[in-house]
């Protein structure tokens, strides 16, 4: 070996060592280069764990609801408009997981893989967001919910757009209370967007699931009749019903909530038929709304009795489902068995005026069969024509399910969901209203209100 080959040697370790030190970096730069932008530790973007030159979140319509002003993080200027939007806006340092300020940090900051924080400094500030939500819709939901807790959702199952999110207790995000951390009572939960991760126990809008299920397995169930004799008693114990309803059909038993109908119903179904109806509902799965995970449902009734079987069925026993899930399956009914993930953001634009990202269309996961979504929408349209009165939602052609759900801690929440048989105004509405009592109340008026705010534009 002469001495030029054994020089070329050394010089070609020393280059694959260069290029795989280069290699590393490259790799870390990509894996953790978001990280280390949105990391407090980077002062070009935070002040003090607050993010301070972000860019612009809009509402759809271009109403500023955050933006940078002097270096300072602030919030549109109506304090009602700021607790209503509190939860889909989100605070800067972090307190609200489901908040734009946090779940698009990276955006807002303007971080990109191929020019890090370049924009920021060239700029001043990062990409503007347009959220899908309406400020107005988001406003009347806030009122109408009045002084009760709880959450109200629409979105359009069509394009996936959440249009109203907002969730109480909720607080004025430029005049913190001093009391928000310590008053249990009024701020319980307060940083959880009840809209996409509060769990209830869901009450009579689970008997949409069992109707379901009947309309799949028990094939003459639209000609049986049903005996209501205000409760019904089964092996382990008894269900008891909100009236005495007599003999009644499958169709009036869902217009008038029938637990008797509908606890005889699952226990004729038992449990391993309901809870695959349950699961394709979304049941127990881990559903997306885009980047914010949905609060996980629950339905578990393997190894029951069938009492408790039959309380499960009307919506009781251990189930617990998030608002944002029924919004989600009313989408999926009203839209012939498959909707639209929800999304929070229409778009995002950078500092130069480019759209860099917009609206994504992408199927959730929740399935029901074509003909059984079909058959339901008809079933939920009775409700509201036949009992509930379409005066109660002029113009919509409304469809839906209340619930009367019952809590250990004082009077039941009360819900509202469903949708709009509109061709030309395609969104669903979910209202829970907690320790409200019936769902012909606060959560069917609210849910009125924020779809008339709608449809009004
Ligand atoms: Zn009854």
């Amino acid at each position: 070996m002469n001495r030029s080959t054994k020089r070329s040697y050394v010089l070609y370790a020393l280059i694959l060592a260069f290029l795989a030190g280069v290699g590393v970096m490259i790799f870390n730069f990509i894996v953790h280069g978001d990280e280390w932008v949105s990391s407090k530790a980077n002062k070009h973007v935070y002040n003090g764990g607050a993010l301070t030159c972000g860019g612009t979140i809009f509402d759809r319509d271009g109403v500023y609801l955050a933006k940078t002003e002097k270096g300072k993080r602030v919030f549109n200027s109506s304090s009602t408009l700021r607790k209503a939007t509190l939860h889909i806006v989100g605070d800067t340092q972090g307190y609200i997981p489901t908040g734009t300020h946090t779940v698009y940090s990276e955006q807002l900051s303007g971080y990109s893989i191929v020019d890090g924080v370049y924009k920021l400094k060239e700029y001043g500030k990062g990409n503007d967001i347009y959220l899908t939500v309406s400020a107005k819709a988001c406003r009347a939901a806030y009122e109408a919910l009045e002084g009760f807790n709880g959450a109200v959702g629409v979105y359009n199952y069509k394009t996936g757009e959440v249009l109203c999110d907002v969730s109480k207790p909720t607080y004025d995000i430029e005049n913190k209370p001093s009391d928000l951390l310590k008053n249990e009572e009024k701020y319980k939960g307060v940083f959880i967007n009840r809209f996409f991760s509060g769990l209830y126990v869901p009450g009579s809008v689970f008997k949409v699931v069992t109707a379901a299920c009947a309309i799949e397995n028990i094939p003459d169930i639209y000609t049986r009749k049903f005996e209501c004799k205000g409760k019904t008693s089964f092996a382990g114990g008894t269900v008891i019903c909100n009236g005495v309803h007599g003999k009644i059909s499958f169709k009036e038993a869902l217009n008038k909530s029938c637990n008797c109908a509908f606890s005889q119903i699952a226990v004729e179904l038992g449990a391993e038929k309901l809870t695959a109806t349950a699961n394709a509902f979304g049941f127990n799965q881990s559903l997306k709304a885009t980047k914010i995970n949905v609060g996980k449902s629950r339905f578990n009734i393997t190894g029951s009795q069938d009492y408790e079987i039959g309380w499960a069925g009307i919506g009781q026993y251990t189930t617990l489902v998030s608002p944002c899930q029924v919004v989600m399956f009313m989408g999926a009914i009203a839209n012939g068995g498959a909707a639209a993930e929800p999304q929070t953001v229409k778009k995002i634009v950078s500092p130069t005026g480019l759209t860099v990202s917009g609206l994504r269309q992408k199927n959730s996961t929740i399935s029901i069969d074509p003909s059984t979504a079909d058959k339901l929408k008809t079933l939920l349209r009775s409700n509201v024509k036949d009992s509930y009165g379409d005066n109660r939602f002029p113009g919509l052609e409304m469809c839906g399910k209340t619930g009367t759900a019952e809590v250990d801690d004082g009077k039941p929440h009360s819900w509202f969901a469903g949708f709009s048989m509109r061709e030309d105004f395609p969104y669903a509405v979910v209202v829970i209203a907690e320790n409200a009592g019936s769902g012909y109340g606060v959560a069917m008026s609210t849910a009125n209100k924020v779809m008339q705010t709608i449809l009004k534009g």
